[in-house]
């Protein structure tokens, strides 16, 4: 990391990065109000930091070795001006900031009538941003794979109801991009781009995402240490988009027997994740639990661990979903649940603000 002297000039800085891109890294630069501080992507080890000490302009030029620091609370207290947190903005709603946020939805858009019906549904219940897989990763070959499944065209069309659905009910839209040849057409129809727990270890993808510079939501997989999880989340930094929306969702049960739950929901990941990164996180208790009957109480759960909200999955008739519908609540649940979250909030955040 370079720390530039208070007066650094533009040419100092520029000099200092086109030093950085010499020695074969990049510049991550964060320009304060006072202070420009230079984040180096890449290997620092062939960075000679005495070198870059020394050059005009730069107050302090020191090695960070954590895995993410782009995303790291101990490099943002270097730049000046960089909130304790961040808070993205997609269209009215604000995520990571003091409201809750609600995004839901079906597991897949079945129809373009599925996807109205439940939109509204979600919409007076209170949710703030519309869910709807197309491309869906699914463990069998031979179940429903989303209208994804069905060709560029199907998805094209599902695309654009998600996205009219958005505009009707006022609610932004996100939906998983699977693959690097989906990310350009969904990047044209929704607000926000989610990358699945699957595909978390996937460097490639998750470039390309980051390059089209929207908020991104980014899946735990459920083998992945919380390290591993934020130092993939580094990738997605490493291009310059730090618009992450981080989700945890549950990781594999251990030990023999039934476990009861599809997944083992890590809630004190929350917190733990909130003391690494200034980046918000939410929590997705219907893939964590795999069980409509726990999502009430693991919901509230979430949101008093400190979650910025929930990612949840909605239907008007679950038993008529054709993926998913064992986990999915109805609208007039969803409504209990985010009454009682954001009770919960209340004293979360007082409790919080007077110890
Ligand atoms: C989803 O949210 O649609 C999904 C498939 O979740 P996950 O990637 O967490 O399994
Ligand atoms: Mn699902």
């Amino acid at each position: 990391m370079i720390i530039m002297e208070a007066g650094a000039t533009t040419e100092q800085i520029e000099h200092v990065v086109e030093e950085v891109e010499r020695f074969g890294l990049r510049a991550d630069v964060s320009r304060g109000e006072y202070r420009t501080v230079i984040g180096l992507v890449g290997d620092e080890r062939k960075i000679p930091f005495t070198h870059f000490a020394a050059l005009p302009g730069v107050k302090e030029a020191m090695m960070v070795e954590t895995a993410y620091k782009l995303i790291s609370r101990e490099y943002s207290k270097f730049i000046e001006g960089a909130s304790e947190r961040t808070v993205i903005k997609v269209g009215n709603v604000e995520i990571g900031g003091d409201e809750l946020v609600f995004i839901a939805g079906p597991c897949a858009v079945e129809s373009k009538e599925q996807l109205f019906e439940i939109a509204e549904g979600v919409k007076k219940a209170g949710a703030h941003i519309l869910r709807g897989g197309i491309f869906k990763p699914r463990s069998s070959v031979h179940s429903f794979q989303g209208l994804g499944g069905g060709g560029l065209e199907q998805a094209e069309e599902a695309l654009k109801w998600l996205y009219d659905a958005g505009k009707k009910f006022e609610l932004p839209v996100i939906t998983e991009v699977r693959g690097e040849t989906q990310v350009d057409m969904v990047a044209e129809y929704v607000d926000i781009l989610q990358i699945g727990a699957r595909n978390m270890y996937d460097q490639d993808l998750l470039t390309t995402v980051a390059r089209k510079g929207k908020p991104v939501l980014f899946k735990r997989h459920f083998g992945a240490g919380i390290e591993e999880f934020l130092s993939f989340a580094e990738y997605i930094a490493a291009e310059g988009n730090k618009d992450i929306i981080l989700c945890e969702r549950g990781i594999i049960p251990v030990g023999k027997g039934r476990s009861y739950t599809r997944y083992t929901l890590d809630l004190a990941a929350v917190p733990a994740i909130q003391k690494e990164t200034y980046l918000p996180i939410l929590v997705d208790p219907s893939h964590g639990t795999g069980r409509r009957d726990l999502i009430f109480n693991m919901g509230c759960a979430a949101i008093a661990a400190g979650a910025g909200g929930l990612m949840i999955e909605a239907h008007y008739n679950p038993q008529e979903a054709l993926v998913d519908g064992q986990q999915m609540i109805t609208p007039d649940e969803l409504k209990t649940l985010i009454i009682a979250c954001q009770k919960i909030r209340k004293v979360v955040v007082s409790e919080k603000n007077e110890r």
